[in-house]
Formats: structure tokens, C-alpha cells, sequence
């Protein structure tokens, strides 16, 4: 057999729709609730912030939603995204287990995000929207809604958590590039911004911040409106197109999947690549172990509360119910950035509350291990928020060899790592700490969940 195994399916294969995991599932996901009455919101809360297109994805009960074609179109700038077998990283172990790995790094901004971004952009040009708001961690989702907005002629802010604006001067200059505004959060231009500076003016920021700042703006102005880059059901939809290919894929190579990957940070690559298989599971099909890969600092699914709670810290967002560390938890400083969400997709938690899906905890310096072993075998350097995907499938690899299994192990490389290259400079240089989360700051974010019902 051959060492390069690469499966690419033709342009004309691209998902025609996105797959809508609510149609299938046992029970459906609890409502999200208004924040003043407690009780579940419209469509029409959501109006200020989203284009109804794209809220009434977000509670849509359909199975299918037809993907339109002008999106389909900048699909095929790098879609379908190849799925290889990684050959010589299973010699390399000597393990009976086959693995396969979905590569999403293949986008113009390196990540799974455009799949997403381009969608958002796409539906809020349709709606006459002049410009969009956004957060960003790492920069991974700043620069795919800067590439999707360019493209569609829509103004991009980008409120970018203030340690990540100074530590990754590239990503800022590539969404400068595609042509966004780019601000360090917490930032004076906004009531949210001030708040946090008038009490630590030498504030470093964080997701939460950032995204109340960037709701702010949009709930503020006309003809403005917010795009977030995971957590929500359409975030989610918008990417099933990673799953729906990648079955395709495996039966190419005859195989299906025992075992699917990948991280989770707000859920959105792993729901991305997972759902479409959990489903065929649920209409009687397969049903393989499905595994969400997140950090030891930031653990949400395997040490968070399953409670409602806000999406930000200025408790600016509606009540999700959802497995989350507490709006105000400040997670220790590691380098996976797109992984230090305070919470988790609302739909993602139902899956686990369901038993639907498993979760797993790693530390980052093994997770870099894992990830510069995949790379000196596979050729591909992994983001550090894949790395921790990477660092499951190796586990499960060696299970395998232990028990003498040969399992199909299917793995989401949600991006590459070429923005992340001090991070990889840092563990070389063995200056990588592995940081728990602080109990106490968990427990104390915990007590400030707001009580519901
Ligand atoms: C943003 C990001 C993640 C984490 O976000 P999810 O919504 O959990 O997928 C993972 N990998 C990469 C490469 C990212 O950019």
C-alpha cells in the first residue's frame, strides 16, 4: 500500500446542504431564556444582534438547510478539504489502528472557520447590513470573518483580547490585510470596555470581555450586527459540511469510522465533524465513540457546571444552558487561545448531558508533544487547539496497539499552527508550563452563576 493515502473528492461533491442535528436528537436542547424575565426568547430578541436568516437557522427543527450557492461558490476556494491516512505517524507507533485525518487548514485563514464566516457574511450582506462586530482569541476567527467580509464588501471590527493583539502581531496584520479594524479589548470605545479598564486599567482581556464589547457595538447602532464564531446552532450547521465530506471520504476508502476526534474550545470543529456521524448513528446507521478533546486549564465539558449562564462577562447575552466554568472565570494563561471559552455549545452540552459523546481533558506541553511527532511524520504542523485532538487519537492509537485493536480512528486537524510558531519556539525551549485551572477562582466564578428557574 501506498504511504500517501489522500482521499479528494471533486468540487461537484460539496455538500449541497448543511445537516441540522436537532431533527434527529431524543429530546431537544432546553430554551434559551431572556435574562430580565427568564423566560425563552423569540426570534425577535435575537433581531438586534443577527439577520433573521440566520436566527431562523438557529432554531430551526429542519434536518436539511439547502447551502446557497453564492457560499457554495467561495466553498470551492479550498472545499472539499482533503482527507488523508496518516501512514507513516500509525508506523511510527506501530499501532493496528487506522487513522484517518480531516484537514481544515486548507482555508484561506487556516482553520475550519471560514466554513462559517463566509455563511454569516453572506446572510447579513442579504440583509442589507453595512458592517459586522466581532471577538477574537488567537485571531483564528477575527481573520475568517475579515476574509468573508471583504469578500461580501461588509465593514469588519474585530475586538481582539488585548494579550493576543500584542503576542500575535501576524494575525492582526492578516486581518488588517483582508481589510478589518482591529482593536485591543478592553478597549476605551465602548461602556463594557471602560467598565473593566476603570477597575484594572492594566487588564489583559478575554473572550468574554471582548464579545460584550463587540455586542455592544451592534446592539448600539443601525445597520450593524454581531457574528459570533462558534457556540451557536448555526455556527455549528455551518460547519456539519466537515462530517458530511468526510463520510464521503471513508467510503472512498472503505472504511468506517470507530472512533471520531476532535477539539472543542466552543464546540463548533468538533460538532462540525461529529454530528453528521452521530446522526446516521441516531437514524439507526453506526455508532462510533465520539470523543471532544479541551484543555486541562479551560475545562469546561469534563469540570464545569451544567447550568444556564451568560455568554459574556457585561451579561449582555441571553441565558444558555450549557456546561460553563462561570462567565467570570479567568482561565491561566496557555497557548491553545481558541480553547479558553468559559462555556460550551448549548448543543454540544446536550450531547453530553445525552451520552451522546465523551469528553477528555489534556495538558498542553503533551498535547505539543503529540503534535511535533504528527508533524516530523505527517508533514503538517497542527495548531496548538488541534494539537489537543492530535494528543487523543495518539491515546487511542496506542489503546489499540495495547489491546491488539485495529479501530478507525478519524481525527479533525481543524487548522494549522503557522501563526503559532512562538508557542512551538516556547515549548522547544522548555519554557511551557502545564497550568491547572485555580479551584478557587472556579468556585468563585461558580457562585456568581445566575440562578434560573
Ligand atoms: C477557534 C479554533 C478552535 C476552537 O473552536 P471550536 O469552535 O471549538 O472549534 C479549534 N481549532 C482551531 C484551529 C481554531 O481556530
Amino acid at each position: 500500500m501506498s504511504d500517501t493515502l489522500k482521499y479528494t473528492l471533486p468540487e461537484t461533491a460539496i455538500p449541497k446542504t448543511w445537516y441540522n442535528i436537532v431533527a434527529d436528537l431524543p429530546t431537544p436542547p432546553p430554551a434559551v431564556l431572556h435574562p430580565g424575565t427568564g423566560k425563552p426568547i423569540g426570534p425577535d430578541d435575537l433581531a438586534p444582534l443577527f439577520p433573521m436568516a440566520l436566527i431562523l437557522q438557529e432554531v430551526s427543527t429542519e434536518r436539511e438547510i439547502e447551502i446557497p450557492r453564492p457560499v457554495r461558490d467561495i466553498y470551492r476556494l479550498w472545499r472539499p478539504s482533503p482527507l488523508y491516512r496518516a501512514r507513516r505517524w500509525e508506523r511510527s507507533l506501530d499501532t493496528p489502528a487506522r487513522i484517518y485525518y480531516k484537514y481544515e487548514g486548507v482555508s484561506p485563514a487556516g482553520s475550519h472557520k471560514p466554513n462559517t464566516s463566509v455563511a454569516q457574511a453572506f446572510y447579513n450582506k442579504e440583509a442589507g447590513v453595512k458592517k459586522l462586530t466581532t471577538e477574537t482569541g488567537a485571531g483564528q476567527w477575527g481573520s475568517s470573518l475579515a476574509f468573508a467580509g471583504g469578500l461580501f464588501g461588509l465593514e469588519i471590527d474585530v475586538y481582539m483580547v488585548k494579550v493576543s493583539y500584542h503576542q500575535k502581531p501576524y494575525r492582526r496584520a492578516l486581518m488588517e490585510t483582508y481589510g478589518a479594524r482591529c482593536v485591543a479589548s478592553p478597549s476605551t470605545e465602548t461602556e463594557s470596555g471602560r467598565a473593566i479598564l476603570a477597575k484594572d486599567p492594566e487588564c489583559n482581556g478575554s473572550l468574554g470581555i471582548a464579545i460584550s464589547e463587540a455586542v455592544e457595538m451592534a446592539a448600539k447602532q443601525d445597520h450593524v450586527k454581531y457574528a459570533l464564531g462558534s457556540v451557536l446552532n448555526h455556527v455549528l450547521l455551518h460547519q456539519t459540511i466537515i462530517g458530511m465530506e468526510t463520510i464521503e471520504q471513508l467510503a472512498m476508502a472503505n472504511d468506517q469510522a470507530d472512533i471520531v476526534i476532535a477539539c472543542a474550545g466552543g464546540g463548533s470543529n468538533f460538532a462540525g465533524l461529529a454530528f453528521p456521524f452521530i446522526g446516521q448513528a441516531l437514524r439507526g446507521g453506526k455508532k462510533p465513540r465520539v470523543i471532544a478533546v479541551e484543555p486541562a486549564a479551560c475545562p469546561t465539558l469534563t469540570r464545569g457546571r451544567y447550568a444556564y449562564d451568560f455568554g459574556d462577562t457585561a451579561h449582555l447575552t441571553p441565558l444558555v444552558k450549557m456546561h460553563t466554568l462561570g462567565s467570570s472565570f479567568m482561565p491561566p494563561g496557555f497557548h491553545a487561545g481558541g480553547l479558553r471559552y468559559h462555556g460550551m455549545s448549548p448543543l454540544v452540552s446536550h450531547l453530553k448531558e445525552l451520552n451522546l459523546i465523551e469528553a477528555v481533558a489534556y495538558q498542553q506541553t503533551e498535547c505539543f508533544k503529540a503534535a511535533v511527532a504528527f508533524a516530523r511524520s505527517e508533514g503538517i504542523v497542527p495548531a496548538p487547539e488541534s494539537s489537543h485532538a492530535i494528543k487523543c487519537a495518539l491515546d487511542q492509537a496506542l489503546r489499540c496497539k495495547r489491546d491488539g485493536k485495529s479501530e478507525a480512528i478519524v481525527v479533525n486537524l481543524s487548522g494549522h499552527g503557522h501563526f503559532d510558531m512562538q508557542a512551538y519556539s516556547d515549548y522547544f525551549a522548555g519554557k511551557l508550563q502545564d497550568r491547572d485551572y485555580d479551584q478557587a477562582e472556579l468556585k468563585r466564578a461558580l457562585e456568581e452563576l445566575p440562578s434560573v428557574g
